[in-house]
């Protein structure tokens, strides 16, 4: 009997202990975060790899246009600068999802079935294990060796920039020696989450001639706007997609997600549900 009652609890333990445990690869139940099948795709399909080398293909084909065109900016805000000729070509990029693929990052939340937690998030940049975007270092050393300056516009904390820089130049990036070109949020007063600032700073003294993104803040200001105001946005920018501004796929996360519950970030799980049944378009 007490062999009984100790097998039983020793198989409770287990059970416990395994739910508060990384689901392992035996795992017979579907992982049911939110973020699995993006997760996957971007890990597993071939064709996210494909639009990543045809998105920096592209715009290596494009690079000698805008070396040889002065006027050539790819910032609206610059456009009327009367300076533009004199000032020496510059390439912006995001780096998450963007330059370097942190879907490890998020394929160990869905394994632990948690939530994004900024101090984790930090420990894997920390690591500098990303891997790099397909294409991306080829096309930016390209840009380099031509005499662009290339700056690294991201929203990682100052305190993993070290880490960031390390990661980068293992992956085959060029990164700059002689000045700090990969601009942190919060490493200089006003570099918050949106971009403005640290792009501001950049066209005083550069022709941006292209900017590189996962999400529309990478490239204009769209913090917290509607979806259909995101969308107008894009419709108004199409002339850049393609040619100055180039936009990496991100399934898994971003303002796009955030738009999809209008910035609502305290819903509850059936305010979620209700909401993305309500988004789901069926035509009838
Ligand atoms: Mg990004």
């Amino acid at each position: 009997m007490l062999y009984k009652i100790t097998l039983i609890g020793v198989s409770i333990l287990i059970m416990t202990s395994c739910s508060s445990l990384d689901r392992t690869s035996s795992d017979t139940s579907l992982p049911d975060h939110p973020t699995t099948q993006a997760t996957l795709w971007v890990q597993q399909s071939a064709e996210y790899k494909a639009i990543s080398l045809q998105t920096y293909q592209t715009a290596l084909r494009t690079l000698a246009v805008p070396l040889v065109d002065s006027y050539w900016t790819a910032l609206p805000s610059q456009e009327d600068n009367k300076r533009l000729p004199s000032l020496p070509p510059a390439i912006i990029l995001d780096v998450d999802e963007t330059v370097l693929d942190n879907s490890p990052f998020q394929a160990r939340m869905i394994k632990q079935n948690s939530d994004f937690d900024p101090e984790a998030w930090n420990a894997w940049c920390m690591e500098a294990q990303a891997s790099g975007i397909p294409g991306a270092a080829e096309f930016i050393t390209f840009a380099a060796n031509k005499g662009v300056t290339i700056f690294y516009v991201t929203n990682r904390e100052y305190s993993v920039e070290a880490a960031t820089r390390q990661n980068l130049i293992d992956e085959g990036f060029p990164v700059s020696e002689t000045q700090d070109n990969i601009m942190t949020k919060g490493e200089e007063p006003g570099w918050t989450s949106s971009k403005i600032a640290r792009r501001k700073l950049i066209e005083e003294n550069y022709r941006v001639i292209m900017v590189f993104g996962d999400d529309l803040n990478d490239f204009i200001p769209a913090k917290n706007i509607s979806r259909k105001e995101r969308e107008d946005l894009v419709n108004a920018s199409k002339t850049y997609l393609g040619e100055r501004w180039f936009i990496l796929p991100n399934p898994v996360y971003g303002s796009w997600d955030r738009a999809l519950y209008d910035f609502e970030n305290d819903l509850s799980d059936s305010d979620k549900a209700r909401t993305l049944n309500q988004r789901l378009n069926t035509k009838n």
